[in-house]
């Protein structure tokens, strides 16, 4: 891969040097095929409480598993499933071309995207949109661009947890899975070529493994036939700047992956 003047700055902005060629894709292929539970009960049953027109459409239709996208976005937004709608100021569902070929999933919103509503637009979001734009892509509609062209260059960016833990708290199980169905119909809406997963509740939730990052990220796996690349969460990479080129290396290995 050649890097253009633009993504060489990027890439500087990231903290990554060129120091060496580009390394080769890995392509170390480690399927590990796991089943969606295809849970959506506790959030239909939730969500009919709150007396919301989509939940009753929820209910009809048997869980979230058969939403489109603007039912999907209301059951998501009278959701009561779990504690977390307490603490929020407003769900946090996504962003992005609807049929992107690259689909990023991190682990929940933080203060920032309360507010907004709209997936990492804090600092973590800052660090991702410029990794993303190294790699020419990004979550904004571009001018002039459509149909495939534009789902080639347009990401989709979901969360696994749809409300802000208070306080930035990690994540509890119960509400990892009650929010995993949305997650879960997002990615079958989709249909993306290639998954990032960034930090490990994405990865709990589509790999069902609690192996750290370190030991996951380095080859391609697999969820429902779709080829998945684990990489460090841009948060922890604020934090450990040392560990960016392993990042690189994971961009560069889902690039080789879904231009294969
Ligand atoms: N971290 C995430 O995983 N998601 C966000 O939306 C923001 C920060």
């Amino acid at each position: 891969m050649r890097w253009s003047e633009r993504q060489t700055a990027m890439l500087h902005e990231m903290g990554i040097r060129l120091w060496s060629p580009q390394p080769e894709p890995h392509g170390v292929h480690d399927s590990t095929p796991l089943p969606p539970a295809e849970r959506g009960v506790g959030s239909a049953e939730a969500a009919l409480r709150s007396g919301e027109a989509a939940a009753v459409q929820v209910v009809a239709l048997g869980g979230v598993a058969t939403l489109g996208w603007d039912p999907l976005r209301a059951a998501v937004t009278a959701c009561t499933a779990c504690g977390l709608c307490k603490g929020r100021r407003q769900t946090v569902f996504g962003v992005g071309h609807q049929r992107a070929h690259w689909m990023i999933v991190g682990e929940a919103p933080g203060e920032q995207e309360d507010i907004q509503g709209e997936p990492f637009v804090g600092k973590s979001g800052q660090l991702l949109d410029n990794m993303l734009r190294a790699i020419g892509l990004g979550r904004a509609e571009l001018q002039g661009v459509e149909g495939d062209a534009a789902a080639a260059r347009q990401v989709y960016i979901a969360n696994t947890i749809k409300c802000r833990p208070p306080g930035n708290r990690n994540p509890e199980p119960d509400e990892l899975a009650r929010c995993e169905p949305f997650l879960i119909r997002q990615l079958q809406l989709v249909q993306p070529k290639i998954i990032l997963a960034m930090g490990r509740f994405a990865v709990q939730s589509l790999l069902r493994s609690s192996d750290p990052i370190g030991r996951l990220r380095g080859r391609v796996h697999q969820y429902q036939g779709v080829p998945l690349v684990v990489t460090y969460h841009p948060a922890y990479l604020l934090r450990n700047p040392e560990e960016k080129a392993k990042a690189w290396d994971d961009l560069c290995l889902a690039v080789a992956t879904a231009t294969r």
